[in-house]
């Protein structure tokens, strides 16, 4: 598969649909980032919106 890497999204979510899987680069144009905490305090509390189940 030709991928299209994002080099100003890196990501290590070999999981998601979405990922350049030789490259640790995102192929989307852009992302969401959000989180599924009331009061985020650290990385750990941020999720990706746009992951897709491959
Ligand atoms: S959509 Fe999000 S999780 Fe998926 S490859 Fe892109 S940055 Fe990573």
């Amino acid at each position: 598969m030709n991928c299209h890497a994002n080099k100003s999204i890196e990501c290590t979510v070999q999981q998601c649909a979405h990922h350049c899987q030789g490259e640790n680069y995102c192929s989307l144009n852009r992302i969401l980032v959000g989180t599924h905490e009331a009061s985020p305090s650290m990385d750990q509390c941020t999720d990706c919106k746009s992951f897709r189940q491959k």
